[in-house]
């Protein structure tokens, strides 16, 4: 990485035209520069064949241009699901899952190289924090997949913040990304088609709820007591259930969206008929849907996939109470879809 360039993809339209300018040059250059990034995907300076070559060497020695290279890419059998691992320019890995439902195509993004949350059940936890990504790197991951998707003559619809990291730690970077990732010109995905997940960074709701941006808003919720949840994710410690209900009722009242409340379902641990019955009384008076995911195993953790039986009987006694639950299949088993899960295995050589 060059510290001393500017990276591109992280710039907004209105800050590039300012660059251009104080290089002196023409304002008509702002508007080839982004039809070459963005239309056309050039991934270099010398590929933008109707600029001089003073111009592209002058473009090349004040700018950077971000390429993530895609050292991974698992498919899984059935072909709905795409893992792509990615490069960093510092040699860091990240991944990001591609998935085909119907007429949509997400793209689930990764926010930092790591996490420092330490969820119980999440492959991504392992690894520690290593660092945030930057919004370019971000942006980048969905411009890749929408390259992808273009050269099949597809489109990229809707992205969701829910790869590695917790993005509200990262709520800078993540936001600009956010807000490019939406611009006409780029991936240009709406903004309604642009999900963040959370795992109840509370301080962070609250401040997502100021900048009134209509993205959706997931909570991963997991468990119904203080106690059970701060055994599987630590953030609970900080900001117990209530704090975070309370925070996310906020949210609804400024952004007026039905928030999607997250459910890995843990045979044994979170998926009896008690908990059912506890989250319709925490979740009653909040517009929300719920995604109900049975737990995606990773080899060596010590919770069980539940079995269909117990599975059916929670979202029964969700959808007796009137509650929108939906089972999730996690998309790409076979390929180690889960969440920092490629990462995990291409380190351990399991690929
Ligand atoms: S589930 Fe999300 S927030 Fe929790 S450790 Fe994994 S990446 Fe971090």
């Amino acid at each position: 990485m060059n510290a001393e360039k500017i990276e591109l993809k992280g710039l907004f339209p209105e800050e590039l035209a300012q660059h251009v300018s104080d290089m002196g040059l023409e304002r008509y250059r702002t508007r080839q520069l982004i039809d070459w990034l963005y239309n056309k995907g050039v991934t270099d300076f010398e590929s933008m064949t109707n600029l001089s070559k003073t111009v592209r060497a002058r473009f090349d020695e004040q700018f950077a241009l971000l390429r993530l290279n895609c050292v991974g890419e698992m498919r899984s059998s059935s072909t709905d699901t795409v893992k792509f691992l990615f490069e960093l320019p510092d040699k860091r890995l990240i991944e990001s899952v591609l998935m085909w439902d119907g007429k949509r195509r997400t793209l689930c993004v990764s926010s930092q190289v790591g996490c420092p949350l330490d969820c119980q059940f999440c492959a991504t936890a392992r690894m520690g924090l290593i660092r945030n990504l930057t919004a370019a790197e971000i942006v980048e991951q969905v411009l890749y997949a929408q390259r992808f998707l273009r050269a099949k003559g597809d489109e990229l619809t809707h992205v969701v913040m829910m790869g590695m990291g917790e993005p509200l730690l990262n709520f800078d970077q993540v936001i600009r990304a956010i807000r490019l990732i939406n611009l006409d010109y780029g991936a240009a995905v709406g903004i309604r088609r642009i999900t963040l997940s959370t795992v109840g960074h509370v301080p962070g709701i609250a401040k997502l709820a100021r900048e009134k941006l209509k993205i959706g808003l997931a909570v991963s919720l997991n468990a119904t007591t203080d106690e059970q949840r701060s055994e599987i994710m630590p953030i609970n410690r900080k900001w117990p259930i209530e704090e975070l209900l309370c925070a996310v009722r906020a949210y609804y009242d400024q952004v007026k969206r039905w928030v999607t409340f997250e459910y890995v379902l843990l045979h044994g641990f979170n998926d009896t008929a008690e908990d059912a019955h506890r989250l319709i009384a925490l979740l009653r008076d909040i517009p929300c849907k719920i995604n109900v995911i049975p737990w995606n195993p990773i080899d060596d953790a010590r919770y069980e996939r539940p079995p269909q039986k117990a599975i059916d009987r929670f979202v029964d006694i969700l959808s007796q109470a009137k509650l929108t639950a939906t089972v999730r299949y996690s998309k790409g088993d076979d390929i180690a879809a889960g969440c920092g899960q490629l990462y995990w295995e291409m380190e351990r050589g399991v690929k």
